[in-house]
């Protein structure tokens, strides 16, 4: 019994010393407006991404007695295509893999657009931080 309460206590004493510990934070100069926090919050969201592009096409197998040997490329393959130091790299993806990375690259595009709209509220939140040091410096 008196470890359940000791234990309780510290869970307690836990919870008191977060709240102390972020009030200071709380009270710190905004580093971003509404629209940079909506964006960091989307980012924290964000599932895992691969910046690449997927590609569905036909293929010959190869095999001598495939039927593609006559009917001409009918094997679908999707391939995943991606520069690296100016060189393109190709992976094939099997089939039940091609949803999940689609998924990857979708996130990716998501991503580039939460980089641009990122700069746009930092760019934003410069002009009016600019304003109000000048409207504070000022003499009155
Ligand atoms: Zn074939």
């Amino acid at each position: 019994m008196g470890e359940i309460f000791s234990s309780r206590r510290r869970i307690f004493l836990l919870i008191f010393h977060t709240e102390v510990d972020i009030l200071p934070y709380m009270e710190e100069k905004p580093v971003t407006n509404s629209a940079g926090r909506k964006v960091l919050a989307r980012l924290a969201r964000l599932g895992p991404f691969l910046p690449a592009t997927l590609t569905v096409t036909h293929s010959r197998c190869g095999n001598p007695r495939c039927r593609c040997v006559r009917e001409g490329p009918i094997h679908e393959t999707a391939l995943l295509t991606w520069k690296e130091e100016g060189k393109t790299h190709t992976l094939h993806v099997p089939c039940e893999l091609r949803q999940e990375v689609a998924h990857w690259i979708g996130e990716w595009r998501r991503l580039k657009k939460l980089i641009e709209a990122m700069a746009a509220a930092q760019r934003q939140f410069l002009q009016t931080r600019k304003q109000s040091t000048r409207k504070s410096s000022r003499p009155s």
